[in-house]
């Protein structure tokens, strides 16, 4: 998908603040945080929405939602955080390459 933004990020064409990755996944800061932490959850893989997973996604996805709590924990979340997926033009989808956002903390902190 060579005009998709996060595979883009994927494949190290354009710079992200990395937070976690493996073989399947990759997890950054968003660029434009809502809360003070604020990081999506994307398969390396490019699939556009969570309405084109299916099944043979069902081991990614779940690796996915279970990387949630384990990386706000490390980010500070000690007391919880939200999740959102946005899928599709009428969720408000507006990179289409599947990710959680995981977010929490209060006002967002500016990066430079
Ligand atoms: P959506 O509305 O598709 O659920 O969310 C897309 C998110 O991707 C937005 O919160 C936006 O700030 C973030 N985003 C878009 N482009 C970039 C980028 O180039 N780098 C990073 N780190 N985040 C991005
Ligand atoms: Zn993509």
């Amino acid at each position: 998908m060579s005009d998709c933004i996060f595979c883009k990020i994927v494949a190290g064409q354009i710079p992200s603040d990395k937070v976690y990755e493996d073989d399947e996944v990759l997890v950054f800061h968003d660029i434009h945080p809502f809360a003070r932490v604020h990081f999506l959850i994307i398969p390396k893989m490019h699939i556009a929405t969570l309405s084109d997973c299916t099944s043979d996604q069902q081991g990614l996805l779940g690796k996915m939602l279970l990387l949630a709590p384990r990386l706000a924990k490390e980010a500070g979340l000690d007391t919880g955080f939200k999740t959102l997926i946005n899928t599709g033009r009428g969720g408000g989808q507006e990179v289409f390459h599947v990710h959680i956002h995981v977010f929490g903390g209060g006002d967002p902190v500016r990066r430079s």
